[in-house]
């Protein structure tokens, strides 16, 4: 079934290549921060280097335009390289442990930030570039090794990451595997330290039940029925603008983009004409004709997406246009009688606009609830009031109010789903942490022996409870009925080292103060407390 462009990896390679990255990974080779940002840079000029390439090979793959490719795929990976480099010594730093008790500070309790190890990276075919390259940046950031297995649906693409990936990058560190289902299930059977995952919810299921077996900690970025609602309080005209725009950049190939628009109906003739007038602004010539406009990936997709459309009991009301030779689906809006329809039946990942018209606000979110659970997206369209309604009512991976999937386009947002939609998030510093291992570290000092001897039995008679407690104990800042108490002084000494340096350092003045004051007035050491 294969179109890859470059052959598919011989299975019989895969387990010593699995296994060589896992070597190197041991060698500590990948850990050094310099190393590290080497790899970045070296991506970052590759990628810079094969801009042409890549807009060629998105080109071929899903007749991507040139602006659209730049904007969503090569500038994207040069971009995220550059904030991610410049931030990374930064991240990478080992925290403190954050107000903790006297006693502890003593431990130095801190979080070293450990590469979680040699990874797998799965992506899809639908920005082929930067959901392949994006996770790569992240787990390099963090100091693994990878395995990049690109879409085999986007074979130009495919070919494009294993040209940039082979000029740039370590190869003892950082390797590719082509191909697809018999590659894939191949790569499963080996052991990886993360699996992260770009795709349907259908393979994530059988990647986490492999995942399972070895306890392998998976990312999964999935899709969803991702609902928009537009209020009667809504800027029609904005609304149809931008929800045209979210469905047309890459065809509707988009994770993110809405799904379906739950519309107050005293609205919808006004939002249906401004859709009119948008498509015929944004492709003056026509769809078809336009350098802009998208094509779907593959003739299975084109099919399926046909399919939906046939069976739905909705009405065109714009485009509807298909040529199966060409792969072309015009932006086609639909009304729709009910939420059972066969348009909001599952994600329609194409150039499909559902629209059902609703009563009330009320109506939107229950069906949006209904029928969605939790999308990777959501998008409400009114006034402050109801878009915080909205947003209070619902779950979703992310949303953006007033636009069509803003939020994924933020590349220091994290990016991800919940439940349905996926689990786990990435971009930004995101990709470094999904990556990485917080790892909690305290060193006890020899010094500190005497006051550790409470620990130590014999306890029975000793009155090490009594000390203990003293020492360890927490005052409750909340009443029997669950209200707050106000903080008492001892607690609020207790609790050295606030959350700014400045609060701390006042609070240890107050401490040695107060000691001080104990003793000149009492004449007894302030140890003779905790006796
Ligand atoms: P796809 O066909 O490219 O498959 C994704 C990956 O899974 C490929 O690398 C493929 O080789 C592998 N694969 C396929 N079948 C497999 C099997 N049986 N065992 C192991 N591996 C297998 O793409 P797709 O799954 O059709 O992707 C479309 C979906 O991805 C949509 O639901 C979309 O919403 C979702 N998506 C999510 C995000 C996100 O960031 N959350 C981004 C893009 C797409």
């Amino acid at each position: 079934m294969s179109k890859l462009e470059v052959p598919a990896t011989p299975l019989e390679s895969i387990p010593k290549i699995a296994s060589s990255l896992r070597h190197t990974f041991a060698s500590n080779k990948t850990k050094p921060l310099e190393y590290r940002l080497t790899q970045l840079r070296k991506l970052y000029w590759a990628i810079d280097d094969n801009k042409a390439a890549i807009a060629e090979a998105c080109m071929k793959d899903l007749g991507k335009g040139e602006f659209e490719t730049y904007l969503t795929e090569s500038g994207w990976c040069l971009n995220d390289i550059i904030f991610v480099q410049r931030n990374l010594a930064k991240w990478a730093k080992e925290e403190s442990a954050p107000d903790i008790p006297l006693m502890n500070k003593a431990m130095s309790p801190k979080i070293r930030k450990d590469p979680l190890g040699a990874v797998l990276i799965i992506g899809t075919y639908n920005f082929p570039i930067q959901l392949t390259i994006g996770p790569l940046i992240g787990a390099i950031a963090a100091g693994c090794t990878v395995l990049l297995k690109p879409s085999e649906a986007a074979p130009a693409a495919a070919a494009v990451v294993q040209k940039i990936v082979e000029a740039a990058l370590d190869p003892s560190a950082y390797a590719i595997v082509q191909g697809a289902v018999p590659e894939t299930t191949a790569l499963l059977d080996e052991k990886w330290d993360k699996i992260f995952y770009t795709g349907g919810a259908a393979v994530a299921k059988i990647i986490s039940k492999k995942a399972a077996e070895t306890l392998t900690p998976v990312t999964l970025e999935l899709g969803g029925k991702n609902p928009a609602i537009i209020t009667k309080n809504a800027d029609v005209r904005l609304a149809a603008r931008r929800l045209l725009w979210g469905k047309t950049v890459n065809a509707g190939q988009v994770c993110v983009s809405q799904n379906y628009i739950l519309i107050d109906k005293e609205v919808l003739p006004g939002f249906l004409d401004q859709m009119a007038a948008a498509i015929k602004e944004f492709y003056p010539n026509g769809v078809q004709k336009s350098p802009d406009y998208g094509r779907i990936i593959h003739a299975r997709q084109f099919q399926r997406i046909k399919k939906m459309l046939d069976e739905s009991a909705g009405k065109i009301l714009l485009g509807g246009e298909m040529d199966e030779a060409d792969r072309f689906i015009a932006p086609t809006v639909v009304q729709v009688e009910n939420e059972h329809d066969s348009l909001l039946a599952d994600e329609s990942f194409g150039p499909i606009i559902p629209i059902l018209p609703v009563p009330d606000l009320d109506t939107a979110i229950r069906i949006a609830n209904d029928v969605s659970g939790t999308p990777l997206g959501l998008y409400p369209f009114g006034n402050k009031k109801e878009t915080a309604r909205v947003l209070n009512e619902t779950r979703s991976g992310g949303a953006t109010v007033n636009d069509a999937f803003f939020h994924a386009s933020i590349p220091t947002l994290a990016f991800g789903g919940v439940g349905e939609s996926g689990q786990g998030a990435y971009r930004g510093q995101a990709s470094f942490e999904t990556f990485t291992h917080r790892r909690s570290i305290v060193t006890t000092p020899n010094w500190i022996e005497g006051l550790l001897s409470v620990r130590y039995p014999p306890f029975a008679g000793t009155g090490k409870m009594k000390q203990f407690r003293a020492m360890n104990d927490m005052k409750p800042d909340f009443d029997r009925n669950g209200k707050k108490t106000p903080a008492g002084i001892i607690r609020w000494v207790l609790t050295l080292g606030g959350k700014s340096a400045g609060r701390g350092l006042i609070r240890w003045v107050v401490l040695a103060l107060s000691i001080a004051g104990y003793q000149r007035y009492t004449g007894k050491e302030i140890t003779s407390l905790f006796r």
